[in-house]
């Protein structure tokens, strides 16, 4: 073996837990010079705020040191991204590496809350942030975050977005700041948002966090259509849930082929006396995560100090970088670097799922196959039509399904589901992979 392949041997023990490959495998390694007993490389990671990055390093140089010739080691991290293709065609947004979308189906749930906090947090990990506020009719970055100077100007054709503690910042309410949305129309409104996020000189990003308008209807649809997402976040409350509201918000992102990465319960408890207090219910969390198999869920409580912060003017993670707002949105934020790298990294890894004639439903793990029947798939439905809102009880009667039931149609939701679509005219069947798999196994 020469010493690069030593090396290279060295370093392959090293498993990117998200990926679960090791990161020579997964061309992490880069930039490699052996110069006698001193090694020199590059991790090159998917993102600057990669949760290991910092272990990645120490184990590198532990298992490289273990070469009787290695005198010393250097290891360089870096981050690679590239910008999600179509955004690449819009000047503004050329240097995006990331865009993530904030959405809830209605407003007042703290969804602003959610991110600007997530931004701050993103921020923090060292990566370049920026959030834009797509709310036009009721934007509130511009008192949730204590910006002394809002002047706005123009260079080189696009408008330079404002700064607040190293983040970039554009809303509508900076912009027009006669806050005259209320009187523009519908259509205006749509064309506005849109020219707006594209028209503002981003530079480069790490991450871009769009906090969506409230709602599924043609505001979000447009923006969807004009910047490409890499993924979401949805924020609900547990007492504003409605189910098929969620869902409606979900599949609206689904359809642009926006993975829904993770969902927030905000207020969704109230700390008193050491004990969590669910005053406004419970339910909504487990019922999207066995509906979908959400595996980033998280709840955040009613805090004071977050319903402060819309006054204060500064987001709570940097105001108590050490309080449990910043704990929780850490968490948050390491789900999301996460799970963005895994979507980019092992889409190609997904299972395969497709209807055979006479066979059923295949579902094919590492060249493996097993069969649903699609009788037995459709009577699991555990849409918000088939199964009760909250208790969660089968309303569908399994012996009521055909024994001809046929697929129709197969697609994938993000990496964690597939929608089905049968020939009894269901349509919103959906079906997280471990459940497949364990039908599978059970079939
Ligand atoms: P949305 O963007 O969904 O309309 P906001 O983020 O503007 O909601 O939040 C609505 C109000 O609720 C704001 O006054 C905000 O400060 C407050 N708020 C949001 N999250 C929390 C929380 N976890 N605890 C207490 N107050 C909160």
């Amino acid at each position: 073996m020469t010493q690069e392949e030593q090396v290279l041997d060295k370093l392959s023990v090293i498993i990117d837990p998200d990926l679960g490959r090791d990161i020579v495998t997964l061309g992490f390694i880069k930039e490699m010079n052996i110069d006698s007993g001193n090694v020199s490389f590059a991790i090159e990671l998917t993102t600057p705020a990669c949760p290991v990055k910092e272990e990645f390093r120490q184990q590198a140089e532990t298992v490289v040191s273990q070469l009787d010739w290695v005198e010393k080691v250097n290891v360089t991290m870096t981050a690679q991204q590239s910008a999600p293709k179509s955004n690449k065609n819009m000047k503004g947004l050329s240097g995006v590496k990331n865009v993530i979308g904030v959405y809830s189906c209605k407003g007042g749930v703290g969804k602003s809350t959610v991110a600007v906090n997530l931004a701050y947090s993103l921020a923090r990990t060292g990566a370049k942030v920026g959030i834009f506020d797509a709310d036009v009719y009721g934007p509130s970055l511009p008192s949730m975050v204590n910006v002394k100077d809002t002047s706005i100007y123009q260079h080189d054709g696009l408008l330079v977005p404002l700064e607040y503690e190293g983040v970039k910042l554009m809303s509508f309410g900076f912009v027009n700041q006669e806050q005259e949305a209320a009187i523009l129309r519908g259509p205006m409104v749509t064309q506005i948002v849109g020219q707006l996020l594209g028209g503002v000189g981003w530079g480069d990003l790490d991450y871009l966090i769009i906090d969506f308008h409230p709602g599924t209807g043609d505001i979000q649809l447009t923006l969807l259509q004009t910047v490409e997402l890499n993924a979401s976040v949805m924020v609900t409350t547990p007492q504003n849930l409605s189910f098929i509201d969620v869902i409606k918000g979900i599949q609206m992102f689904e359809t642009l082929k926006v993975p829904t990465i993770a969902c927030v319960e905000n207020m969704s408890y109230y700390e008193c006396c050491g004990e969590k207090k669910r005053i406004f219910g419970v339910g909504a969390l487990r019922r999207l995560k066995e509906m979908y198999g959400f595996k980033h869920s998280f709840e955040i409580p009613v805090m004071e100090k977050l319903s402060t912060m819309g006054d204060t003017g500064v987001p709570l993670v940097l105001e108590e970088p050490n309080g449990l707002a910043s704990k929780l949105y850490s968490d948050l934020t390491s789900s999301v670097v996460r799970e963005l790298s895994r979507i980019k990294f092992s889409q190609k890894e997904l299972p395969k799922v497709e209807y055979v004639p006479g066979k059923g439903i295949g579902f094919t793990v590492d060249d493996e196959t097993s069969y649903i029947s699609p009788k037995v798939l459709r009577g699991e439905c555990r849409c918000a039509v088939c199964v009760e809102e909250f208790t969660g009880e089968q309303i569908l009667d399994k012996s009521s399904v055909p024994d001809n039931i046929q697929p129709t149609s197969i697609a994938p939701m993000g990496n964690y589901a597939v929608s089905i679509q049968w020939t009894d005219g269901h349509t919103s069947s959906v079906y997280p992979y471990e459940v497949l798999q364990k039908l599978a196994t059970e079939s």
